[in-house]
């Protein structure tokens, strides 16, 4: 008959290795099954889709231009894409920001190509455990930065404080092309990161300033979801506002969260994606505990 003592024995040596065995296998199939496919914006822009944030691409003379890389078990599967359309291993990779959807395959492509982000995507990132220093950006800028890349100029162009404090967009100015990173997730309830100095008011502000700067045709890249529009890009910005002040009215009227979700129906298709409806409303809600002086 076992003891007490040796049943936790067995119990601590079986636990983390079944844990880690799951993990794993979960981890490779739910990659093993992803398409990374390829999209035509302009003559020299494309963009790829896969698993997680959209990924802009430059093929050209001058080489192969990434802007995100999301997860890193994709990053072979991305490299092959890139060959299939005429491109090589990217010399320069841009980062909007420093999320792992993202930055993933940062350190494969960081192996032989240049990583450029603004200055908080690279404290972030090296601030994460066991981040390989090959995945951490090599040039970092604090406002904006022109790029100068297969006949075209891009802006980079820091939007402070609204889906993280180190977001960028990037404006191919030729092309009339911009990747917007997670400030825009088409079509869906967007994340905020409040917790990595993210903010409602602060995604609100850049939307308006990017609407404002922008032609009135141009192609949009988002975070995450289908091609869009500027049209497109006013709706989120339009949804954003009304669905937050359906939010903080019922917070302050002292509505349940099932309540205040009955009261957003009208939105309920936006809640299809990564963030659902009620983690919407806890968005909003721990937005206003956070960045109430914002
Ligand atoms: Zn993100």
């Amino acid at each position: 008959m076992q003891t007490v003592q040796t049943l936790i024995k067995t119990a601590l040596f079986f636990i983390p290795i079944t844990a880690l065995s799951i993990s794993n296998i979960w981890a490779a199939d739910r990659f093993a099954s992803v398409e990374v496919k390829a999209q035509m914006i302009s003559d020299s822009v494309l963009m790829l889709t896969g698993s997680g944030g959209n990924i802009g691409v430059s093929i050209g003379p001058d080489g192969t231009l990434i802007i995100d890389d999301q997860f890193a078990p994709l990053a072979e599967k991305i490299q092959a894409a890139l060959v299939t359309l005429g491109g090589d291993r990217p010399r320069l990779i841009l980062n909007t920001h420093f999320h792992g959807d993202h930055t993933g395959s940062n350190p494969n492509f960081g192996s032989s190509g240049a990583i450029i982000a603004h200055d908080n995507v690279r404290v972030r990132l090296a601030n994460q455990d066991n981040f390989a220093p090959s995945g951490l950006p090599v040039i970092t800028f604090a406002d904006q930065l022109t790029i100068h890349f297969n006949g075209d100029e891009l802006a980079v162009i820091h939007l402070p404080n609204g889906h993280t404090d180190g977001d960028s967009v990037v404006w191919f100015k030729q092309a009339n092309v911009m990747h917007m990173g997670d400030h825009f997730f088409n079509g869906a309830f967007p994340y905020i990161d409040i917790g990595s100095g993210g903010s409602v008011a602060g995604v609100i502000r850049n939307l308006e300033q990017v609407i404002q700067m922008v032609p009135a045709d141009i192609q949009i890249i988002p975070g995450h979801g289908p091609m869009a529009s500027v049209a497109d890009l006013s709706t989120s910005l339009a949804t954003i506002k009304k669905t937050q002040k359906i939010i903080q009215q019922g917070q302050q009227s002292g509505l349940s969260d099932s309540e205040i979700e009955a009261e957003l129906s009208a939105y309920a298709s936006w809640g299809k994606g990564f963030i659902n409806t009620s983690r919407w409303i806890n968005i909003i809600k721990s937005d206003m505990e956070q960045n109430v002086s914002r």
